[in-house]
């Protein structure tokens, strides 16, 4: 075969692969690969057709917009196409993109343009005639799109009509409809509960919700609509603006939603700044991007400049490192957790995925492993967006090898060998060996160490792992019993740090009732559950005396966790160290009788979201706690006061969205002052 002949079947099989993954994505809303492979074989297929232009063809997925409608919704035929957009993945692509405009407009003009954030959902047209909302269809194939006006109807932030009375007779607004990630986790959630089908991101979530047959279907979906352009315009009241960036706000002004990080930048270097600000943004905003895109922002310039065959001249998205990748699974291994919990661990060849390298991925349970159907072997695509940790969302199931092997879960623990159950209403599997399991042990040891429970500096999860394997350690007692000498003797260790750790563990004997009743690890008992529990007994004597029924009337405390601490303090080993850990001097101080003084906030339920600069929320719960109210982690109806500090994300949107009132940490400081 000729040099020649190879890349032609190269590009034919880039070709028919790349229609077959346009068809799933674009059609079917399920694609089977990430992006950044469709990405990678999309820009295979565009140097090859650049270094042979006599190879393109017009079927070429290069020259190509989407997939064609389906046939079950009525087409509409754009009155203007709905292009894609060109990409940029580096800086150096983002100058030539601006070079090649400079060279085609044949002078050296500075070039100013809109900067906006590349939501990552579908792009929908939203024709208004006499400013009312009458007809709304998906992009498609470009030239004709699927009608979705019953179902862009029910998204809560599209206008039925225009505000004011001063926009065009026609205008078409252009934007995307996407999901924010607090929708997405609800309705995945709520999915799961009905084991319906979980969608993979809030992408594919979207563009499932939006091309719904019946709209009733997209009405009870959490979608929103940003605009970014405008299509069709005839019968104007009030000149269009000359500005892209300005016409957008003629668009906010006439009631249309808009993204609030749109601004101006001066320049490629300018766009390069916005990107750089977005990207360290991008994982606090309360919904997805998958990067910036750039439009020139002088309308004027833009019809110079005009078009090629699927995306305009004068624009260009710069990509965000994917936050999807495909790698392969190449075992799973069984992790046991402090209360037992048997996790199965995804074990993959590393890959470079939402910024980092990513060699484990969580399976979750055992529920997930045969909802996903994934087999040792197998190619998967794992998702990092943001600080979560990396998941394994579905399985490219056409890669699956002959040789791959099913997970096969433990019927023992990998670690003590304890038989392993799995209680009828719980979706994981459990070690019964308790602190006779070393992995359990070192785990429990490693809670009660750390910085929000007893607090010993020093005292790392390393370092647990090593006194736990040097049999110097077997309960939390042990810890204070420990001297010097054999600490030193330990691997990068000596005297010094030795004396460092025996110094914090004294410290740490001076501590609260709440963090000792935290430290102890009772299943589900977090650090709030331990508060209220501290601060509604008083004393720990009261707290492990008490009834189930007592202990159900404790904030947040329901039958199951009251179970859990009634089971716990049942067991004479755990009391056994109870008391040697007062016995050895663990103390704190009595929590004062508040029964009698006002409880101002008393019934009063607050969630606390983002950084809070003068004290830590940890803080500034204990002072809420003391003074009444409730602390919760999620926003809900019954959410009385969202505390915003900076970097507030999707706790934000949610509480905006059901109308609960949000406070600044200065006002929620200035509250504190009343009292
Ligand atoms: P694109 O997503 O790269 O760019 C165009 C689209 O960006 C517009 O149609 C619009 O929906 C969106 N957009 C978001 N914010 C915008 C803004 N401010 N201004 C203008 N447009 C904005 O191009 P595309 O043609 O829609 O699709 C390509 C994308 O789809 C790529 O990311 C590709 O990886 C993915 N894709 C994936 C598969 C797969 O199998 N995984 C298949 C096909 C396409």
């Amino acid at each position: 075969m000729s040099a020649n002949d190879s890349l032609i079947s190269e590009l034919q099989l880039l070709k028919t692969q790349l229609n077959e993954y346009n068809y799933q994505y674009y059609v079917l809303d399920t694609p089977t690969v990430p992006d950044s492979e469709y990405d990678r074989q999309l820009r295979r297929l565009q140097e090859i057709e650049a270094a042979h232009p006599e190879l393109i063809t017009a079927d070429s997925p290069s020259q190509k917009v989407g997939g064609a409608p389906l046939d079950a919704f009525r087409q509409i035929t754009h009155e203007l196409p709905m292009l894609s957009l060109d990409n940029a993945f580096n800086e150096d692509e983002l100058f030539a993109f601006e070079k090649r405009l400079k060279d085609r407009l044949k002078r050296d003009v500075e070039i100013d343009y809109s900067c906006e954030p590349k939501l990552d959902g579908l792009a929908v047209s939203i024709l208004y005639e006499n400013g009312q909302f009458v007809r709304a269809a998906t992009r498609g194939d470009g030239r004709v799109g699927e009608d979705i006006t019953a179902n862009v109807r029910t998204i809560k932030n599209v206008p039925l009509s225009l505000r004011g009375d001063d926009f065009p007779a026609r205008l078409e607004v252009r934007g995307e409809v996407f999901m924010s990630l607090a929708g997405f986790a609800a309705l995945n959630a709520a999915q799961k509960a009905s084991e319906k089908k979980v969608f993979a991101n809030p992408r594919n979530a979207a563009a499932g919700s939006l091309r719904q047959l019946d709209s009733r279907i997209t009405a009870s979906r959490p979608l929103m609509f940003y605009a970014y352009s405008v299509g069709v315009v005839e019968g104007e009241r009030q000149a269009l603006a000359d500005k892209h960036a300005e016409r957008l706000n003629q668009l906010t002004h006439w009631g249309m939603p808009l993204s609030p990080e749109v601004a101006v930048a001066k320049g490629a270097k300018g766009c390069h700044a916005y990107y750089q600000g977005l990207a360290t943004k991008r994982a606090a905003l309360p919904y997805e991007i998958d990067g910036v895109v750039f439009k020139v922002n002088d309308i004027a310039l833009q019809q110079e400049l005009g078009f090629v065959a699927r995306a305009p001249r004068w624009a260009i998205a710069h990509k965000f490192p994917a936050q999807e990748e495909m790698t392969k699974l190449l075992d799973v291994e069984f992790q046991v957790g402090r209360t037992g919990a048997i996790t199965p661990v995804a074990r993959l060849e590393p890959v470079f995925v939402g910024g980092v390298t990513v060699s484990n991925a969580t399976l979750h349970n055992q529920d997930e492993v045969a909802r996903l159907q994934v087999k040792i072997g197998d190619t998967v695509i794992i998702r990092r967006a943001g600080d979560v940790i990396p998941q394994v969302v579905s399985v490219v199931q056409e890669q699956r090898p002959d040789d791959a092997r099913d997970v096969v879960f433990p019927v023992a623990c990998p670690e003590c060998d304890s038989h392993v159950e799995r209680l009828d209403e719980e979706a994981v599997l459990r070690c019964t060996g308790g602190l006779i399991c070393p992995a359990q042990l070192k785990e429990s040891l490693k809670h009660f160490a750390s910085r929000k429970a007893m607090d010993i500096d020093g005292l790392g999860d390393k370092l647990v792992v090593q006194l736990v394997d040097m049999g110097l350690v077997k309960t939390p007692a042990d810890f204070f019993r420990l001297d010097v000498a054999p600490i030193a003797a330990m691997e990068r260790m000596g005297e010094k740090s030795a004396t460092n750790i025996i110094n914090a563990l004294d410290k740490a004997k001076q501590t609260t009732l709440p963090r000792f009743l935290y430290s102890l690890g009772i299943r589900e008992v977090g650090e709030a559950t331990a508060a209220n529990l501290a601060n509604h007994f008083k004393t720990l004597d009261a707290v492990m005396n008490a009834t189930l029924e007592q202990l159900v009337e404790v904030n947040d405390v329901g039958e199951v966790v009251a179970a859990h601490v009634r089971h716990f303090f049942a067991e004479e080993h755990n009391q056994t160290v109870i008391a040697q850990l007062q016995e050895l001097g663990v103390n704190w101080p009595d929590i004062e009788d508040k029964s009698g003084t006002a409880q101002p906030l008393l019934n009063k339920t607050f969630v606390l979201t983002g950084t809070l600069s003068a004290m830590g929320r940890n803080e500034a719960k204990v002072v809420l706690q003391n003074l009444g109210a409730k602390v919760s982690g999620s926003v809900s109806a019954k959410t009385d006061y969202l505390v915003a500090g900076e970097k507030a994300g999707s706790k934000l949107t949610k509480a905006q969205e059901l109308g609960v009132t949000v406070m600044t940490e200065d006002e929620m400081l200035a509250l504190f002052a009343q009292y």
